[in-house]
């Protein structure tokens, strides 16, 4: 049994300033071939293939060709795109003959030139394997699901929750594959497209709307003859042709049932539209005083607007310019991606006072920069962690600021460690002795969950700000709700 596999994932921002290349997933793990078996046990989508795989009773022959993942960014460059394809075409040509491909692909990732990346790689690998071959496919549930998607891959797979559980997904996956390959099923899929797209407010799985949705799904899946259902609330920031919502569902070779559950599926999600654009969102001045008068820490201020796992620059200073306007007088950490200010400081040496004007460099439409004086208390050229499920995470070169109780970490990229503990950990920094923490995220606060005792959803501007009718939309198919009235939907 010869199975081809391979990654490539990022989430792209339209929005965003940023463009993204071969560096910025070098920085994640930009792995070729055997390689990828020693690295990705246990992370990610093919880990959890990997683990599958090793549980056949006959050994598959598995032909790593390429692991790429970028976290979210601004779109890819044209090269970097025709880099992945040309790579996958190549190796696959090589690899010849095969019983089956399985690619871990994110979904929502665009390019300079192309709306729709996956659907592109997947119908250059289509192009090398011919109709029949089975290219399994998992998904990060925010993808934009297109008809070119649908077309050429026989399952299209997305995480059950928000925050994800990446190696899960690859479990599931890889059983459906095996299964397939062994003649136990014939996965056989329907889609429907929901003319929605709404903020990340109420994007948890563990409740709300989302959960009545992701819920229902957990549910078709106990019914006879199905495989997999999966909703896809596409992540808001990314403006293509097809872009919106989407359902795929999975049955043992039943047209007809996968596409009734599809139908249920996606009019379940439409009638749930007006919850899903509930907001609970704090304008920065009462969620820094909210914070400040909290009892105990550790308070999380979600910086919404700036959520760099959303695709943003990371150098926001909204709440940074209003923690000082209000003098904050308890330990306060803030993290921002500034390149130059790390370098001020690391020049300086640790001791030296510098005067700095921080963040608003990359994006400049949603804030500006704010002059300071600091003590540079620390700096550091970086380490890398293995992060559980997500594998190598470089840091970066780094430094630690004193701005009054404000202890800010300068950094020189948007590592996805902006968002852990070990920002400040590894800079000799104690959590426990920090009130307030600002977070480039709007979901993921699980790394804090040890600290938590309270998160504010501050409703700052940026690229990933859940007010999503003051972006220019472009390339949205319209109408869309809720920037169009839409007066009827019929799955
Ligand atoms: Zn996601």
């Amino acid at each position: 049994m010869r199975i081809a596999i391979a990654e490539v994932g990022q989430e792209t921002d339209s929005f965003s300033p940023l463009t993204t290349d071969l560096r910025d997933f070098e920085g994640f793990g930009l792995f070729f071939g055997e390689e990828i078996l020693q690295r990705m046990r246990g992370v990610g989508p093919l880990g959890g293939m990997l683990e599958v795989a090793s549980e056949q009773p006959t050994a598959p022959t598995l032909l790593p060709i390429l692991r790429a993942w970028a976290g979210a960014g601004g779109a890819l460059t044209a090269a970097t795109l025709e880099f992945f394809r040309d790579r996958l075409v190549s190796d696959l040509k090589r690899l010849l003959p095969l019983d089956a491909v399985f690619l871990a692909l994110h979904g929502a990732a665009a390019a300079e030139l192309e709306d729709d990346v996956e659907g592109e790689l997947l119908s250059a690998v289509r192009g090398v394997v011919g109709p029949d071959l089975p290219v399994i496919v998992t998904l990060d549930h925010h993808a934009n699901i297109t008809r070119r998607m649908v077309q050429h891959a026989t399952t299209l797979i997305g995480h059950e929750t928000q925050p994800h559980d990446p190696v899960d997904t690859g479990r599931k996956t890889a059983r459906v594959m095996f299964n397939l390959l062994a003649g136990r099923c014939r996965p056989t899929m329907a889609w429907r497209k929901i003319p929605l797209i709404t903020p990340q407010d109420q994007f948890l799985t563990s409740q709300g709307p989302m959960k009545e949705w992701f819920d229902l799904a957990r549910e078709m899946e106990r019914r006879p003859g199905v495989i997999d259902v999966s909703p896809y609330p596409m992540q808001p920031w990314l403006d293509v042709q097809e872009g919106g919502w989407a359902v795929v569902v999975h049955t043992d070779g039943d047209r007809k049932l996968a596409e009734e559950l599809a139908k249920e599926s996606a009019a379940k999600a439409w009638s749930l539209r007006e919850k899903f654009w509930e907001s609970a969102r704090t304008p920065v001045a009462d969620a820094v005083r909210q914070a400040v008068a909290a009892e105990s820490g550790l308070i999380i201020l979600s910086d919404t607007g700036d959520s760099v796992y959303g695709g943003s620059p990371g150098d926001s200073t909204c709440i940074l310019r209003e923690l000082l306007r209000q003098n904050v007088p308890c330990r306060t950490l803030v993290p921002m991606v500034d390149v130059a200010a790390v370098e001020a400081a690391h020049s300086a040496g640790v001791g030296a006072r510098i005067q700095v004007s921080l963040g608003g460099r990359v994006d400049h439409v949603f804030s500006q920069p704010v002059p300071v004086d600091a003590r540079v208390a620390g700096i550091s050229n970086g380490v890398t962690l293995e992060l559980p499920d997500r594998g190598p995470c470089d840091l970066g070169r780094a430094a630690l600021l004193e701005i009054g109780a404000i202890r800010l970490v300068a950094l020189d990229s948007r590592t996805f460690a902006i968002n852990h503990p070990s920002l400040y950990m590894h800079l000799g920094l104690d959590i426990n002795d920090a009130k307030i923490v600002v977070l480039k995220t709007a979901s993921n606060f699980q790394f804090f969950s040890r600290w938590r005792k309270g998160l504010i959803r501050v409703d700052s501007p940026g690229t990933t700000q859940s007010d999503l009718t003051a972006f220019d939309w472009k390339r949205v198919p319209r109408p869309i709700y809720p920037l169009d009235p839409v007066s009827q939907y019929h799955p």
